[in-house]
């Protein structure tokens, strides 16, 4: 198994590594182990999923995928990567309800830290578990459900790794559907400032990426759900900005893709923005993403734009996306739909490092949360008043986990011991 995130920035301080073939096995690991963590594809920047003793990851586990037709449902081994899912549900006539930016993240280790896409009103990929399945500390199997178990499900369900070894997800499925995804260039700042409801809602899923280097946005991305097999009217110009030409270079280097543009095409190749050959192979950037809530998004970026030079040296590029309200304890969008300022920075680290707590104090005003999985610097006396349920996930900490063995030094220092 490799021994850091896919960035590369963290290397993993375990001393043991598993990847059990049956969940028995997984058991056993378990109960055994004093400390535990659990790893999806890595893809994480921060250390959320360290542990000083034992790392398990799924990856060898059955990957059946069991789809109720009745109930809309997929059953799945939560370590499946979306890339291996999608292609199942589609072929049954299913789709999920959103993606991220790219389809190589595990179910289960998105859901864990609330990873999102865009989507005024799809909220992030946690609101589609209605079931999951996983060994507690003391090596049991216990089943929790949005039908049986009500809030203390909603606490579960984005949990930071910190209940135990989730194995099994059941995600909730809606008809297939195409999409076509268009991309427009150099909108004007100003209309952001004026018309941000409007663009964001211009389709299934809406966003935009600008490099804060200019008075305009630099790349607008519209997916738009395609209805009775009807294209869809792409308007020229968009708010001010023209039409990308369909045949863009691929992005940043020769692995990584842009999914097709301007045809349509299944959900699960036009959600994600990027398709990367290689998924093993390390990525050349760091990201860190901050949220607010949506009536503060155009002054916060606005606040934003101000660091221009600043941002010159360091960052690749941002993106914009909406988020959904839900009712996940420890998702940013808890209660209140959310829009997400996120930073692709280039690999130097020192420099990020001391642009992050800058950035945030002039962030603060707006009620700013961190990604869980990203980079950031803010103290838990910043990030947890953010969290009005994190009494009540202290206290599910302590009934599944009572002796913290799923508790690492992130989970000890951001959320505190149970
Ligand atoms: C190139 C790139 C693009 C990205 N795009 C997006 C994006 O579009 N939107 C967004 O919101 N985020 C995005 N992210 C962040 C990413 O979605 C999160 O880091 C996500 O958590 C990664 O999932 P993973 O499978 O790699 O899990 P990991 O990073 O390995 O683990 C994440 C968490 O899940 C826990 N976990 C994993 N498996 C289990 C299990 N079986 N049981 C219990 N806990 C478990 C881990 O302990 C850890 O706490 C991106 C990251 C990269 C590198």
């Amino acid at each position: 198994m490799n021994r850091q995130n896919w960035a590369g920035n963290t290397p993993y301080c375990a001393t043991h590594y598993h990847a059990p073939e049956t969940i028995p096995q997984l058991q056993a690991i378990v109960r055994a182990a004093h400390k535990v963590r659990v790893v999806g594809s890595r893809h994480s920047f921060n250390n959320i999923s360290d542990c000083p003793e034992v790392i398990l990851s799924l990856a060898n586990l059955d990957h059946t995928v069991t789809i109720d037709h009745e109930r809309r449902t997929a059953t799945v081994n939560a370590g499946i990567t979306y890339r291996q899912l999608a292609p199942h549900l589609h072929q049954a006539g299913f789709a999920l309800h959103n993606m991220a930016s790219l389809d190589h993240i595990t179910v289960i280790g998105a859901c864990m830290t609330a990873t999102h896409g865009s989507g005024d009103t799809l909220g992030n990929l946690a609101t589609a578990v209605s079931g999951l399945e996983m060994v507690t500390a003391d090596g049991d199997l216990v089943a929790l459900s949005r039908e049986k178990d009500g809030e203390q499900f909603f606490g579960a369900v984005v949990a930071l790794g910190a209940l135990g070894v989730v194995t099994k997800v059941t995600l909730d499925l809606q008809p297939t559907f195409a999409i076509q995804q268009d991309i427009y260039e150099k909108l004007p700042l100003a209309q952001i400032d004026e018309h941000f409801d409007a663009i964001m809602s211009a389709g299934y899923s809406v966003s935009f990426f600008p490099s804060w280097q200019h008075d305009w946005i630099d790349t607008v991305w519209v997916k738009q759900q395609i209805v009775n097999g009807q294209t869809p009217t792409v308007p020229n110009p968009f708010f001010g900005a023209p039409l990308a030409p369909a045949e863009r270079p691929t992005e940043h280097s020769s692995d990584r893709h842009l999914t097709p543009i301007g045809v349509p095409g299944p959900w699960y190749e036009r959600l994600p923005h990027f398709y990367l050959k290689d998924p093993l192979l390390q990525g050349n950037e760091l990201q860190s993403e901050y949220f607010v809530p949506r009536r503060h998004a155009v002054a916060a970026m606005q606040t934003v734009a101000r660091f221009r030079a600043q941002l010159a040296p360091i960052l690749q590029i941002s993106e914009i996306r909406t988020v959904a309200a839900d009712q996940l304890w420890l998702s940013p969008a808890y209660g209140q739909e959310i829009v997400g300022i996120h930073f692709n920075w280039h690999r130097n680290w020192p420099a990020v490092e001391q642009f992050l707590p800058i950035l945030e104090e002039q962030l603060a005003p707006f009620e700013v949360r961190p990604h869980w999985a990203k980079l950031f610097a803010m103290s838990p006396a910043q990030v947890q008043p953010q969290y009005e349920r994190l009494a009540d996930f202290r206290a599910l900490m302590r009934q599944y986990d009572p002796r913290g063995k799923f508790c690492n030094a992130f989970l000890a220092h951001y959320i505190g011991e149970a």
